[in-house]
């Protein structure tokens, strides 16, 4: 269905409200301004961004996690950027598989089933789109989806 990127923003950010425990974190999302409304499956897309949101705060003791939107080239880039402890270069091709979690050792304290990123991948992909990630050890990540700019079929 056609939906507005504001509104998607705005549920999120009341669905991880209850979740921000930590004073030392805030969770930012910048507004949207000026992007077309999005013809996507947005109960897809907010499960992906939930994933993201959700890491970002598990890995990323203080600092901020901006969520932002932008046009590019026929696609629409949802970013989720923390300021954690980031990923090591040899995980970065694993992560989006099945139980795959990073070796380190607040990961591993902190890791769940696994299955989260897994699941996104697979979303962003139904979406028409793809995940990607770009991350620094000790500096932080950026978990993006993109999801084609394009006008329904007729059908
Ligand atoms: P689940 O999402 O199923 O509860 P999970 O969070 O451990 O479990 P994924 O969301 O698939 O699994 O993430 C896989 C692994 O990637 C995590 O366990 C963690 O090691 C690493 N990871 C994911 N997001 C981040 C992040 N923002 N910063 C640092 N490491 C991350
Ligand atoms: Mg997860």
């Amino acid at each position: 269905a056609w939906f507005d990127m504001v509104d998607l923003f705005q549920a999120l950010r009341g669905m991880f409200k209850p979740m921000l425990v930590n004073p030392e974190v805030v969770l930012v999302f910048e507004e949207p301004d000026g992007l077309p409304r999005l013809y996507a499956d947005n109960q897809k897309l907010s499960q992906i961004l939930r994933n993201f949101i959700s890491n970002a705060l598990k890995f990323t003791a203080r600092g901020e996690v901006r969520v932002s939107a932008r046009a590019e080239d026929g696609v629409v880039r949802f970013s989720v950027a923390d300021t954690g402890i980031g990923i090591a270069p040899e995980f970065h091709a694993a992560v989006f598989d099945d139980y795959s979690q990073v070796n380190s050792p607040v990961q591993k304290r902190l890791r769940g089933t696994g299955l989260g990123l897994a699941l996104s991948r697979q979303l962003a992909g139904l979406l028409g789109g793809a995940v990607s990630l770009e991350s620094a050890l000790g500096e932080g990540s950026i978990f993006s989806v993109t999801v084609p700019l394009h006008f329904p079929s007729e059908n």
